[in-house]
């Protein structure tokens, strides 16, 4: 079966979770916000300063979507 190319809204906010805590602990193993599993890759592809775009790769469930975050108002 193959997998859903978007993300939905849960998985989405997990991801927000999970990327937020990588830039307190960029040393962090993410995991995966479909699967669980923890060798989730994530490419910063931030070109913007309105917004941060992240693209996340995932081997364990094939996973391979791009999130984009606006950037939050200081
Ligand atoms: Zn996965």
């Amino acid at each position: 079966m193959a997998p859903e190319p978007s993300l939905t809204s849960e998985e989405m906010s997990l991801a927000l979770i999970r990327i937020a805590a990588r830039q307190r602990e960029p040393d962090a193993a993410l995991s995966c916000p479909r699967c669980g599993w923890e060798g989730l890759f994530v490419i910063d592809r931030s070109q913007r300063p309105e917004s941060d775009v992240y693209v996340l790769s995932c081997s364990g469930c094939g996973l391979d979507a791009s999130l984009e975050v606006p950037a939050a108002d200081p």
